[in-house]
């Protein structure tokens, strides 16, 4: 890494959005149909031999990216992204969950992906300055946040298919309400059958543009038949419960345990996931990573043995699962309510992010 990248230079945007604008999209942000002013920009030149440097960090104003038509994303989709939120708190002060954990996955990507690392001062100090410019686009209340999105992809104009050897990482960052939209209502998830996310060896693990791009068929399968979310079970057909299109999944349990599918290499590492697992233990549940069957979930509901299922992310925070709808079943209702564990885990989280309850693992780091 060259040292001077840290150095950011900053150029404003010259046409910011107006405050009545700006006022109007914050008070009903949605989810990522909107931009603040500002991006933060990296870029990464290697040569030959493969050995590249940082350089060149900066603060732009929003806008398209001009891009060589051959650049190798365009065609290969060599691309990695992460997702983590900003929160002001009631004094003013912004802070971010976890951001090293982000850093540290997206390095994981990275790699996966044949892209070069960024250095962990790198990507804590882009979220810094774009923060920094564009605080006045934190939103306020229940849930909401700004959701940053650091991206990296491969920039380089050619077509032969080897790792490209110009890299641009970017950091946009969009106001975010209730993911979902409207209350906390439990949601209905399709099962899909037909597609796989992930395989053994594939880039499941890794957060990349090219896996969702693989589940956005069966997202339009769940849609059709009235779901938000789509659960994938695990490629080798074996009815093991993996995890959503973008969030991970947790069960319930009468007996007091709280069981998530093991990290088995083709499921997303997710921050929310790691952090619910901490709080669950923290709260004497006895937290399971391990294999569930799609029998086990059908049996347990039936039966009265798992209680609640809930799913989890940055984006959602964390969302209850109503009904199950597969091709020939349904496991679960639609017209269930949100259960006491999967509420109070989910307050505490959000309690923890927003600075109203007491952050007692040092998850936070202030922004601005
Ligand atoms: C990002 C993501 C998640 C959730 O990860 P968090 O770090 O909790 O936001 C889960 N599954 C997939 C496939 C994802 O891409």
């Amino acid at each position: 890494m060259s040292v001077s990248a840290l150095e950011f230079s900053q150029q404003l945007s010259a046409h910011p959005k107006s405050a009545q604008e700006r006022a109007a999209i914050l008070a009903n942000p949605g989810f990522g149909d909107y931009f603040t002013d500002h991006t933060a920009v990296i870029d990464y030149k290697a040569d030959e031999t493969g050995t590249g440097i940082w350089q060149n960090a900066r603060i732009e104003p929003y806008g398209p990216i001009a891009m060589d038509p051959a650049a190798a994303v365009l065609h290969y989709g060599q691309e990695i992204f992460e997702g983590l939120k900003a929160y002001r708190h009631a004094d003013g002060s912004v802070w971010t969950f976890r951001p090293e954990a982000n850093a540290a996955r997206m390095n994981l990507s990275a790699l996966r992906l044949a892209l070069p690392e960024l250095p962990e001062e790198l990507f804590m100090e882009s979220l810094r300055r774009l923060v920094s410019v564009d605080s006045d686009w934190i939103p306020e209340g229940d849930g909401a946040a700004l959701y940053l999105r650091p991206f990296m992809i491969a920039t380089e104009a050619f077509l032969g298919v080897r790792p490209a050897r110009e890299v641009s990482y970017r950091v946009i960052a969009s106001p975010a309400g209730n993911y979902f939209g409207g209350e906390l209502k439990p949601v209905s998830i399709w099962l899909s059958t037909r597609y796989a996310r992930a395989g053994i060896g594939g880039t499941g693990e890794a957060k990349c543009g090219g896996n969702y791009a693989a589940s956005l068929i069966a997202q339009m399968e769940g849609e059709a038949h009235g779901c938000k979310q789509v659960l994938f079970l695990d490629a080798a057909n074996d009815n093991a419960v993996e995890e959503l299109g973008g969030m991970n999944v947790f069960f319930v349990f009468k007996d007091g345990s709280l069981v998530t599918p093991a990290l088995s290499g083709t499921i997303l590492h997710g921050v929310t996931r790691s952090s619910v697992i901490q709080l669950g233990r923290d709260r004497g549940l006895d937290v399971q990573e391990r294999k569930i069957t799609l029998d086990e979930w059908r049996d347990g509901v039936a039966s009265g043995d798992i209680t609640e299922v809930f799913a989890c992310g940055t984006a959602a925070v964390i969302t209850p699962v109503g009904e199950l709808k597969t091709e020939t079943e349904t496991i679960g209702s639609a017209d269930a309510v949100a259960g006491p564990v999967t509420m109070s885990i989910r307050e505490q989280l959000l309690g923890v992010q927003t600075g109203t309850v007491e952050d007692t693992h040092g998850w936070l780091t202030r922004l601005a």
